[in-house]
């Protein structure tokens, strides 16, 4: 299985210099498995940079596992051309919402005149809607899990298992707002001894302290929990969009130490970056 890193930024896309190296978009992650339709990871704005060799006019069929509707897991979708063409046929699965509201409905409620210019329904390809919570699904002979997790709002992470290999998708990830150590049962179902896990890890130990209520982790958390689960590999994720390159880099470097104690190789994602599994 490849996985691509299309961007790997939390919050809201950014731009400069000073984050060149890791890039500036926001999360989204395609997944590439040998005589299978694509499937992506949240729809952020590096969505955009999915295939850009798409062939004009060319459709876009797969299937998308969002984590929840947050602006910067969605907003790539209404600019993703192979979606918008005339035979494109794309699965969402999403978490459901509280209240009557379906995930659908969400969407037509967001991509409609006058934030965007046309209605979600005039999309000319058709997009499905399958609302999950925990769940074991498939795809083929894909195996898919999904749990929900702590965030702000209905949040899952998805793990995906194929001939003998796993990757754990957990984008948004709020650890105990105490600063304590600790994970629900479901996130620990679908981490245990995964090949690969791409994992929040959006604010320092010292950021946390001011925001530890918006939802997200520190890289010690991120480590603490791939050791915990017997993880092989930790991708740093849905870094904070005040952290530069340097600064990431000094992250990530602390992080390697603590996850080398645990039997953990940690890296922090960089867009464009492939990762085989
Ligand atoms: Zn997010
Ligand atoms: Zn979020």
């Amino acid at each position: 299985m490849a996985v691509t890193f299309l961007g790997v930024r939390g919050s809201t896309p950014c731009h400069g210099d000073e984050i060149a190296r890791y890039g500036g978009n926001t999360s989204c992650v395609s997944l590439d498995i040998p005589g299978h339709d694509p499937i992506l990871f949240d729809l952020g704005t590096g969505l955009r940079y999915f295939r850009l060799a798409f062939p004009e006019g060319d459709p876009f069929r797969g299937t998308c596992l969002l984590t929840h509707l947050h602006w910067d897991h969605i907003q790539g979708l209404p600019f993703f051309m192979p979606v918008l063409n005339e035979g494109a046929d794309v699965s969402i699965y999403a978490p459901w919402q509280l209240g009557d509201l379906s995930v659908e409905d969400v969407f037509a409620d967001t991509i409609k005149p006058p934030l965007f210019p046309i209605h979600f329904s005039m999309f000319p390809g058709a997009v499905r809607f399958q609302e999950v919570g925990d769940h074991d699904f498939s795809i083929g002979d894909i195996r898919l899990m999904s749990r929900l997790v702590p965030h702000v709002g209905n949040t899952v992470g998805y793990r995906v298992t194929w001939n003998g290999q796993s990757i754990t998708y957990l984008s948004d990830h709020q650890m105990p707002a105490d600063g304590s150590f600790s994970a629900t049962q479901g996130v620990l179902d679908i981490c245990r001894d995964t090949d690969l896990l791409i994992h929040d890890s959006q604010y320092t130990s010292e950021e946390f302290k001011q925001r530890s209520d918006w939802g997200h982790c520190t890289p010690d958390f991120a480590v603490w929990l791939a050791g915990e689960a017997g993880v092989k590999r930790l991708a740093l994720f849905h870094h904070d969009p005040a952290h530069d390159d340097d600064m990431l880099d000094d992250l990530t470097g602390r992080a390697i130490e603590c996850g080398r104690a645990l039997g953990v190789d940690v890296f922090a994602a960089r867009e464009r970056q492939t990762v085989i599994v």
